[in-house]
């Protein structure tokens, strides 16, 4: 039986966010998370990039040394053989890639402005694959973007070509939230059954319905005999009204009616670091988790109306269909409400020790404390917020990869 994976894309579809950001401290705290929590991927950001070298190096050293593991780490490149050239030329060791172009005619003719067909479109796809092959990429990813507003016969004829050529996968992407559950169900089986190659669905929100055409994109797939790849987003920032929300995904797929009866998660994934994933986001990207949010919100577990309240004390199973705990909710949080000393990038050693010192921290000398101080000045330029306990922890704990994260050199020319 066909099952079911995570990939996040946070680090990439959240992060091209307009309005949003993240520092590749937070990016790589972020990929940290989601390794603990047991998601299968992170796509960890753009290798053609120039300013995300470091960081993507230095995530993947991380790998090496068995700090991210057993995540993988997959960056995103157009489907040009000379981004994919480049993405190596970079990140000489990145190892998994997702190539991406659009599939349909509204794209092709509104983008691409009568200069490319759909042949040229397949060509290039079919050039970037044969390039990250030479490469020896161990996982390729193609990308159909707008995918729910491509003609199914051309989608099934663009990824049997993938497969041809070697890549392992297709993403389905409804770019524009477009889809709805029904539609995506019948176009991802057709192109499962069809092309027989595992599946990745890619789904925003415009419609309100990300996490919902996610299930049943993903249902689509199994029911066509195809492992199935869910992208999400944490918190479901994305691009727009977003893309569907990691903790609402997973939810879904294991508390909605009947569905993990069938349709089974490929490996396990760790819902009790959810609480503390999605906190950490929403700090990072400025963004507040709303009231209302599944899982995580504030309401998520709060009930005041007479019924709903007597009813969940005498049977929490009354009113809810999962408990707080089993999201990592519930441990009191200590909230500093008189004399606060945070890091800052103008810091000085007397805060640094009073801060690492209420973490348990210490160091070997003077000198070490000094270094870390100064990597912590560093992340917090990027930054332009205190540091959580995570980061400090991370920075002291590995302050060579930290300073590799933390370098930012424009190249003198562009090449
Ligand atoms: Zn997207």
């Amino acid at each position: 039986m066909a099952r079911i994976f995570f990939i996040d894309v946070t680090n990439r579809d959240g992060v091209q966010t307009a309005n949003l950001g993240l520092s590749k401290l937070e990016k790589t705290m972020i990929n940290m998370y989601l390794n603990d929590m047991g998601v299968f991927q992170s796509e960890f950001g753009f290798p053609t990039t120039r300013h995300e070298s470091f960081y993507l190096q230095a995530n993947l050293e991380l790998a090496d040394m068995g700090v991210l593991q057993p995540i993988r780490l997959g960056g995103w490149v157009r489907a040009v053989a000379t981004d994919v050239e480049r993405a190596f030329q970079f990140v000489p060791n990145i190892r998994h890639l997702n190539i991406s172009v659009s599939t349909s005619d509204q794209m092709i003719e509104g983008k691409f402005q009568g200069k490319k067909s759909r042949e040229d479109i397949v060509n290039m796809m079919i050039d970037a694959v044969e390039a990250a092959r030479a490469h020896r990429a161990e996982s390729i990813g193609v990308n159909a973007e707008d995918a729910s507003r491509t003609e199914i016969d051309f989608l099934i004829r663009f990824a049997l070509a993938a497969k041809e050529h070697g890549a392992h996968r297709l993403r389905y992407c409804d770019t524009l939230g477009y889809d709805n559950p029904f539609t995506i169900y019948e176009s991802v089986r057709a192109l499962a059954e069809n092309v027989e190659m595992p599946i990745e669905i890619h789904c925003h929100g415009d419609l309100g319905m990300a996490v919902a055409t996610s299930l049943a994109g993903a249902k689509g797939a199994i029911d066509g005999g195809q492992d199935v790849y869910i992208n999400t987003t944490i918190n479901g920032i994305g691009e727009r009204a977003g893309n569907a929300d990691l903790t609402a995904t997973v939810l879904a797929v294991t508390k909605s009616k009947e569905f993990a009866e069938k349709y089974q998660l490929a490996m396990p994934l760790d819902l009790t670091k959810v609480w503390k994933v999605s906190r950490f986001t929403s700090y990072a990207f400025r963004v507040p988790i709303p009231i209302n949010q599944p899982g995580v919100g504030a309401n998520a577990f709060a009930h005041s109306s007479g019924i709903h309240a007597d009813g969940v004390l005498k049977d929490p199973e009354n009113y809810e269909l999962y408990s707080f705990d089993e999201l990592g909710r519930g441990e009191p949080e200590l909230v500093e409400t008189g004399r606060e000393i945070c890091s800052g990038e103008y810091s000085g050693i007397s805060g640094f020790k009073h801060i690492m010192g209420r973490m348990a921290m210490s160091f070997d000398d003077a000198r070490q404390g000094e270094e870390i101080l100064e990597l912590i000045r560093y992340a917090n330029v990027e930054a332009q917020k205190p540091l959580v306990e995570d980061e400090l922890l991370f920075i002291a704990k590995y302050p060579k990869i930290a300073r590799k994260l933390l370098t930012l050199i424009p190249p003198e020319t562009l090449s």
